[in-house]
């Protein structure tokens, strides 16, 4: 079979690593793709925002199922599109992808269905987004409505900061995207990342993950798309993904359905907990960038039958195998970043730092000029690394790390430290 995937970060590369092990794969294309993809996928050059021109591109190349990566595409129906014309594809509709696209949707929809969430209010002007402040606790969080890349969320620690924050969303700091505010109940505890493959109505759990967000060590500093991430996360118990499963996915799942806008995809649920009870911060609508880097690695399952099954709505008595041992992934980024950050600087070493058959350097943002590696984005590589535990994941990273020669990049040195606090 042949398969396109759609995006060029470390994600992708992730996947795209994962799907050329299938013995069921012919050829697989990558929409654009980078330099470490390009080892196991055909890069082409198409223009995703022109639905019509990828279906085109599939009708030529007889592709047999499509997988989007990021969500921007989803958002913007590319789904919906490819689906008319009868092609498989692994990816929500535009409806279903208002589970991020909108943060409003999503909180109305756990308010209706009894999802635990913390309890917010829906705003499209700033003086009753103020007004509803008067009574709330601090801190407080503000977020405006669409997709802003991370950095829509403001977690106000004092009143004026709030009001601000409110302000900025309706001058248009986020476009449309802050055309209406969410005002939500700080919450406590700890955060994991929990995935499920949805097929409109059978939810799969995959295996679950933390993350990185802030640049500096001691998770300081300003959020980035994510630093480092590991998998498993060892607060989600079998008994804590239960408890996700019973009261967050799959009431999600019936929820979607039954507004007649049925789920397909991966259902990445942003979790707090909190003395051992599960609630969503929110949803993502596709794997997590860097989560699917440890995830990918942990699978054992061939990934391109499952997600042509939930694809085609054919997940029920699916299983999946995963490694026992953990995954570990520490981001490289280029200086600056998520600043203003330096561009086409080399990188070498790539080879012997990934020799190691158990560690797999994602690319993100890389080009390939002859049998030179530049750097030509914020966060340019994903050095992955299987082990027994964390501790052993994490060593084996940082030895990669270590390997690779690119004086124009940074990484953090404390990846995991959550997890090996708890002693995982
Ligand atoms: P991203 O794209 O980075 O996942 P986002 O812009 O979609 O983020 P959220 O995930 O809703 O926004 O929020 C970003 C981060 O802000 C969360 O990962 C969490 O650390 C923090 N956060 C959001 N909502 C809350 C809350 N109610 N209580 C405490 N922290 C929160």
């Amino acid at each position: 079979m042949n398969v396109l995937l759609i995006g060029g970060g470390g994600r992708e590369h992730a996947l795209a690593w994962k799907l050329a092990q299938s013995p069921l794969l012919d050829t697989l294309y990558c929409a654009p793709g980078n330099a470490g993809i390009a080892e196991t996928a055909e890069c082409v050059s198409l223009d995703v925002g022109d639905h019509g021109a990828v279906a085109k591109f599939c009708d030529e190349k007889k592709i047999g199922l499509v997988v989007i990566g990021p969500e921007a595409p989803l958002v913007s129906g590319l789904s919906d599109d490819l689906a008319a014309q009868g092609l498989p594809v692994f990816g929500p509709s535009k409806a279903a992808s208002a589970l991020e696209g909108s943060k409003g949707f999503t909180k109305d929809l756990c308010t209706e269905f009894g999802i635990p969430t913390a309890a917010y209010g829906r705003f499209t002007d700033a003086a009753s987004a103020k007004a509803y402040l008067a009574g709330q606790k601090l801190p407080i969080v503000i977020k405006a409505d669409g997709l802003a890349a991370g950095k829509g969320v403001v977690i106000a620690e004092r009143l004026d900061e709030a009001e601000a924050a409110i302000d900025a969303c309706f001058d248009g700091a986020f476009g449309d995207a802050g055309a209406e505010v969410v005002v939500e109940e700080f919450l406590n505890g700890e955060e994991a990342s929990f995935f499920a493959l949805v097929d409109g109505e059978t939810a799969l759990p995959l295996a679950t993950a933390q993350d990185h967000k802030r640049v500096d060590d001691g998770d300081l500093g300003p959020n980035t798309g994510g630093m480092g991430a590991y998998s498993p996360a060892p607060i989600m118990t079998d008994a804590l993904c239960a408890r996700t499963m019973d009261e967050i996915i799959l009431p999600t799942v019936a929820a979607m359905k039954a507004r007649g806008t049925p789920f397909k995809g991966v259902l990445y649920a942003g979790l707090m907990i909190e003395d051992g009870a599960p609630k969503l911060i929110e949803y993502n609508v596709r794997f997590g960038d860097p989560e699917a880097q440890p995830l990918m690695m942990r699978l054992k399952s061939d990934l391109l039958p499952v997600l042509l099954a939930t694809a085609q709505g054919r997940l029920n008595g699916v299983t999946l195998d995963w490694e026992a041992d953990a995954a570990l992934c520490v981001v490289m980024a280029a200086k600056g970043y998520p600043g203003a950050y330096d561009k086409g600087t080399e990188i070498r070493g790539l080879e012997r730092a990934g020799a190691d058959p158990r560690t797999a350097i994602f690319h993100a943002g890389t080009t390939r000029d002859g049998s030179r590696i530049f750097a030509t984005g914020g966060r340019v590589l994903g050095v992955t690394a299987l082990g027994e535990d964390i501790a052993t994941a994490q060593t084996r990273a940082y030895q990669a790390v270590d390997a690779i020669d690119w004086p124009g990049g940074f990484c953090r040195r404390d990846i995991g430290w959550r997890a090996l606090k708890r002693g995982a």
